[in-house]
């Protein structure tokens, strides 16, 4: 059993067994994780203020069959992505993208500064985190007609939409790039 602490970026939070949830985070040390919150509701009311998405958090994590998260607490809340709705539309999408195309329990560096300075400034967008992940949507075609460029990208499926062939697909799989 191996105990981590690092600053991580929480990119979500979703049920998973009774009492339990599964947070998926983007941290400095560890590149992109899912962690076990575990223990019921006392220790999950007092862990969710620092749990919300987007939250520059420091966790202490302990990993035995996968990572179990031991503690929390908020670093910063990012007031200029989060004060306003353009910044913190793009900056959730931002944030599906890393959860969607970050390597897992690998550090980058490069991506962890590229998204706490786009958070700091509220200035996250898509598109440059795509262009981090070696796709260039002003230059993809839709992988279903050719058309060029294409407004979507599919996380699950990695692959490129166009507006009219996007209608095909279930809405909460998308990214609007
Ligand atoms: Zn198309």
């Amino acid at each position: 059993m191996r105990d981590f602490v690092t600053d991580a970026i929480v990119l979500s939070i979703e049920p998973s067994k009774e009492y339990d949830r599964s947070v998926s985070l983007f941290t400095k040390d560890l590149g992109l994780l899912k962690a076990r919150v575990t223990s019921g509701a006392r220790i999950l009311s007092k862990f969710s203020p620092h749990l919300d998405p987007l939250n520059l958090t420091r966790v202490r994590l302990t990993h035995k069959n996968g990572f179990t998260l031991t503690d929390a607490l908020t670093e910063e809340r990012f007031p200029a992505t989060r004060n306003n709705a353009i910044s913190l539309g793009n900056a959730l999408r931002t944030i599906a993208l890393v959860k969607a195309l970050a390597a897992e329990h690998e550090p980058d560096e490069k991506l962890w500064r590229a998204l706490i300075k786009g958070l700091i400034e509220g200035t996250t967008e898509p598109n440059t985190f795509l262009k981090l992940f070696g796709y260039d949507a002003h230059r993809t075609e839709c992988d279903s007609c050719g058309r060029v460029p294409a407004h979507y990208f599919a996380v699950k499926t990695h692959t490129f939409w166009c507006a009219s062939c996007s209608t095909r697909m279930p809405e909460n799989t998308l990214l609007l790039i």
